[in-house]
């Protein structure tokens, strides 16, 4: 940051008078800055391919790369070890696949592209491949936000702020990101959106359930042989957009639209939880009571109720496996 930047604001307010010093506020404005700071140039770096790599062959689970940035000067960046599995070529499509896999999943929410270089791991391995051999970072949105960085020469005005769109705002008067309302309110649009599909589409917790339960099904149709890429294709058979499920976790019975559909009890409150049956609803009522039982779109609205990846809270896969 400039001198010029630190102490003449664009409100026209000294960045040592707002917020005052020594309170929470400040702190957690420095934290932003710095955070921002860290997003930015190892995006910067990643992107200039100016970084070295050394990947441990070791015989382990999981091969591990050291990252480091001995050519990068403009911010110290510390030596960053992550986990990867760069090998042959087929290896690395089948690597590229996943990255692309978990970048839909991962909702940029307010954060913009500067939330998912905060999940370094996963930035760091997605620039090994977008220099590599195959030159992408395995998702064609992402390679179109990296390449537009990489034209505006690392244009902090076109990379939207980090914290702008987050509850407490960018505390920082004189932060240099996109800062347009417009922006962040299409995000939020977007967010609403997904949030909206989601509450409509079966949570992780039923689909493993289901995973689990096909493959228990095919380990006792084929007790002598059990072929994981087999029962892989089955599950991936599944559109899991045109079943329901029953809403309580200990029945978690599914419908596929196509079969007749027997007379789902839906609740009557929020109208998006369905049941097999007044029993089922009956014993999930303190859980969904918690969940809590609202109309999808107070549910849709509240922040609280979400994680930052897009995922309602409660519907992990963990405590199906209690
Ligand atoms: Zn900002
Ligand atoms: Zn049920
Ligand atoms: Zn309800």
């Amino acid at each position: 940051m400039t001198s010029s930047a630190l102490t003449k604001t664009g409100r026209g307010m000294r960045l040592s008078e707002f917020p005052p010093p020594n309170t929470n506020l400040y702190r957690l404005m420095h934290t932003q800055i710095h955070t921002a700071s860290l997003c930015y140039h190892f995006m910067r770096a990643g992107l200039m391919g100016r970084f070295e790599v050394e990947t441990s062959r070791e015989e382990s689970l999981e091969n591990l790369s050291q990252f480091s940035f001995p050519e990068y000067h403009e911010y110290p960046l510390p030596a960053r070890t992550v986990r990867n599995a760069k090998s042959g070529e087929e290896e690395a499509t089948k690597h590229l696949q996943s990255i692309a896999v978990s970048l839909e999943s991962w909702q940029i929410r307010e954060m913009g592209p500067m939330g998912v270089v905060q999940e370094v791991d996963m930035f760091l391995t997605m620039m090994l491949y977008f220099h590599g051999k195959l030159k992408t970072t395995g998702s064609e949105s992402w390679d179109n936000i990296f390449g537009m960085v990489q034209r505006s020469r690392y244009d902090k005005r076109i990379i939207p702020c980090m914290f702008f769109g987050s509850a407490q705002g960018c505390l920082n008067p004189a932060c240099g990101y996109m800062h347009k309302p417009a922006v962040v309110s299409s995000i939020r649009r977007d967010i609403l959106d997904d949030r909206r599909k989601t509450l409509n589409k079966p949570t992780g917790k039923q689909l493993a359930k289901e995973k689990m339960e096909l493959w228990i099904e095919y380990v006792e149709q084929h007790p002598e042989k059990v072929d994981a890429k087999d029962v892989e294709k089955r599950i991936k058979r599944l559109p899991p957009s045109s079943r329901k499920y029953c809403a309580n976790p200990q029945c978690s019975i599914v419908w596929s639209f196509k079969d007749p559909i027997p007379n789902l009890e839906m609740c009557g409150r929020c109208l998006w939880t369905f049941y097999c049956s007044r029993k089922c609803q009956k014993i999930d009522w303190p859980r969904h009571k918690a969940e809590p039982c609202a109309p999808a779109d107070e549910i849709i609205e509240n922040d609280a109720l979400w994680a930052p990846n897009g995922k309602r809270k409660g519907t992990e896969l963990d405590i199906i496996f209690e």
